[in-house]
């Protein structure tokens, strides 16, 4: 039997309506608060049971749901629900393996590269259960090392420490591995989010499709995944801009490794379109980090996507092709849209849209967890 809290009566909680958490303010707890990291069941004003979660109340988010039915994580669960997310990336050497809430293990993020693992514990009751998954993990895959990157601030919100180490306590060095085709320099314990950025791996390869015969630019590159798709696909010339050294440097490295024709440069996007307003290219790829953390961020991070748009729109060929991306849930698809209409309108460019894109298979959408439904993209043809 698992300790059980309500939802107070009042304004009705997303928790209510599907969404896997529930806030402190929304909850009764009678008694003693349950311990940090414990499996607890919330009900609803009735003491309809509404699921089982792992409780914080350090944090703000007190209750993230792990199953619908009133059942405790320790035991078989835990497993069960790792094997079947590891299940349903199967033939995947390279993806998330394990996302968070859309994986019913709120907090537990997991990539994997190849024979190396990330692991990501973002919650309390999600960190005190690493043992316990380790564990799991090492029987299911046997991986070659797993990188704990404990580093994210969100941790700091549930009470927890920050670091970076190795299962094994060794060291683990940058390697070189085959990714989408090319060969790229991963650095799990110390390149940006979990070492690449996993979501855009299927944009890579889409967008290179389009890239033979084209001038490419590549803007926002990190380790440039696209700028160096583009040129194994025959692009005639790849730029790629990064404001981060560590990223344009491997991007360089990776350029060089693969035999690929592609220059990636230090810069600030914004400032590199202010420079060059009279460049050309014939395919702009815009994949900016998400610009609206918060709510109250949300106007001008529209500002900052439709500015960057409207900068590319101008550079492009006619038969140009736009590949933009935006990762901030808060912006939703139809706004994204909207945007890059003005953009086009500002521009006087006349602009067909080719594709929507989305967010891959192993980051799926939860229904009723808005919060899960982040990555859009167009990829938009220029008519004249
Ligand atoms: N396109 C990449 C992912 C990009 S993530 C891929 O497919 O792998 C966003 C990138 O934008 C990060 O690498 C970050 O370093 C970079 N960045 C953030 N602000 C920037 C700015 N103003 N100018 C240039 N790069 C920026």
């Amino acid at each position: 039997m698992l300790r059980a809290i309500r939802i107070r009566p009042g304004p009705p909680a997303r928790s209510l309506r599907g969404h896997p958490w529930a806030f402190l303010g929304e909850v009764d707890v009678a008694g003693p608060p349950p311990v940090d990291g414990d499996c607890v069941e919330l009900t609803d004003p009735k003491g309809r049971c509404l699921g089982a979660g792992l409780w914080n109340g350090k944090s703000q988010i007190a209750w993230r749901r792990y199953s619908r039915r009133p059942i405790s994580l320790d035991g078989a669960l835990l497993e069960e629900l790792v094997t079947a997310a590891v299940q349903r990336r199967a033939g995947k050497p390279v993806c998330r393996l394990v996302w968070s809430e859309a994986d019913s293990l709120p907090g537990l993020v997991i990539d994997r590269y190849n024979d190396l693992l990330t692991v990501q514990a973002l919650t309390c009751g999600i960190d005190r259960r690493l043992p316990q998954i380790l564990d799991i993990l090492q029987r299911l895959l046997k991986p070659r090392e797993i990188v704990l990157r404990n580093d994210a601030a969100t941790r700091k919100l549930e009470g927890l420490d920050q670091h970076i180490r190795t299962a094994s306590g060794q060291p683990l060095a940058p390697c070189w591995m085959e990714v989408g085709g090319v060969q790229a320099s991963v650095d799990l314990m110390g390149g940006q989010k979990t070492g690449m950025y996993l979501d855009q791996l299927d944009q890579h390869a889409r967008v290179a499709q389009l890239a033979k015969g084209r001038r490419v630019l590549d803007a926002f590159c990190n380790q440039g995944g696209f700028g160096l798709a583009c040129a194994k696909a025959g692009a005639t010339s790849v730029l790629g801009l990064d404001s981060s050294e560590d990223a344009v440097v491997a991007a360089r490295a990776a350029a060089e490794r693969n035999g690929l024709n592609a220059q990636f440069e230090v810069a600030n996007v914004f400032d590199w379109f202010t420079e060059h307003r009279e460049a050309t290219y014939d395919l702009i790829i815009l994949d900016p980090p998400p610009f609206a953390r918060s709510k109250d961020s949300v106007p001008g991070a529209v500002r900052g996507y439709k500015e960057l748009n409207l900068r590319a729109l101008r550079l492009l060929s006619p038969g140009g092709i736009l590949a933009t991306y935006s990762c901030s849930h808060r912006v939703t698809e139809e706004m994204y849209l909207e945007l890059i209409e003005d953009a086009a309108s500002d521009a006087r460019r006349e602009a067909v849209v080719l594709e929507r894109t989305s967010q891959p298979a192993d980051h799926p959408v939860l229904l009723n967890f808005p919060e899960s439904r982040y990555l859009k993209g167009f990829i938009i043809e220029i008519r004249a």
